[in-house]
């Protein structure tokens, strides 16, 4: 007889081809369970088009109830931050509690998900969380990187076969509106990339008006020494992202395969443009 796997499902285009592969192994149950995502609709359109890809496929899939509530409360104070930050953690192991909880609580042997498939998750970081929640609620977890051997690759291509719908953001609100910086920041006639030691509020003003002067919706500020919530909370109601150093190499390939203009700065030549004059 065939082990019992529960398999948490952030989304149906991810979920287009591990449950059959795992299904050669194990028994499988899909399992939809995201607080995160934002706003309620979005949450629904995501959850049907995983009903109607279980159908299709003939996937076991059980849904527990929407509670948004439950994310905002544990995130509230953190939604200025950028994706891959504490938030995220977060978020992993609220969604990853509930799956192990729901797998003791119903007899399967062990748990897994298919967040590991996708290139902005931290696979080290889920499958910590996932040990650390098989241990709090006594069920064994299985590790996974579902990336290897092209597995984003292969999501995308079943996605498109089976005509799933693919969000444009992780789910969360804070996701959503960096998004939508982001797609500003894709229209703009240059993209600026500015790098600085330790960033402040100073900082991000002086960024702001520079952008305001240039005509420019967004820009990047990539910090190396992790600024306080205050000032993740100025970039993010200013319509800037902050973002950690190690970003940098990452954000410029993003943009020069757009063929998109980067200007690339210290933020002390903001700051004393700023102050003295202008000449970009
Ligand atoms: S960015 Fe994605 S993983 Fe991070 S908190 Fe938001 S929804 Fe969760």
């Amino acid at each position: 007889m065939k082990k019992k796997l529960l398999l948490h499902i952030c989304c149906a285009p991810d979920a287009a081809w591990i449950p059959e592969k795992l299904e050669q192994d194990y028994e499988v149950t899909c399992f939809f369970y995201n607080p995160n995502i934002y706003p309620a609709k979005e949450h629904e359109k995501r959850a049907f088009e995983m009903r109607r890809l279980a159908e299709a496929k003939g996937y076991r899939l059980a849904e527990p109830p929407y509670d948004p509530e439950v994310f905002e409360q544990r995130t509230r104070d953190l939604k200025y931050q950028p994706e891959k930050e504490g938030r995220c953690s977060i978020c992993y192991r609220l969604r990853l509690d509930e799956t192990a909880r729901y797998a003791q609580a119903n007899g399967f042997d062990f748990f897994a998900t298919v967040l590991t498939v996708s290139p902005h998750k931290l696979v080290e970081r889920v499958n910590r969380i996932g040990k650390a929640a098989a241990e709090k609620y006594g069920v064994d977890y299985f590790p996974s990187d579902f990336k290897k051997e092209d597995g984003f690759r292969k999501s995308v291509e079943k996605s498109r076969k089976y005509d799933l719908y693919r969000q444009d953001y992780c789910g969360c609100e804070s996701s959503l509106r960096y998004r939508q910086m982001f797609k500003n920041a894709g229209s703009q006639k240059f993209v600026p990339l500015v790098s600085g030691i330790q960033i402040g509020i100073y900082d991000i003003q002086s960024f702001r008006r520079w952008l305001d002067r240039k005509g420019l919706k967004t820009g990047f500020l990539f910090f190396q020494t992790v600024p306080t919530v205050a000032v993740f909370k100025e970039a993010y109601e200013e319509r800037i992202f902050l973002e950690s150093a190690e970003n940098i190499e990452w954000r410029k390939r993003i943009f020069n395969k757009k063929g998109q203009e980067i200007r690339e700065m210290n933020i002390s030549e903001i700051a004393n443009r700023d102050i003295f004059s202008d000449p970009l």
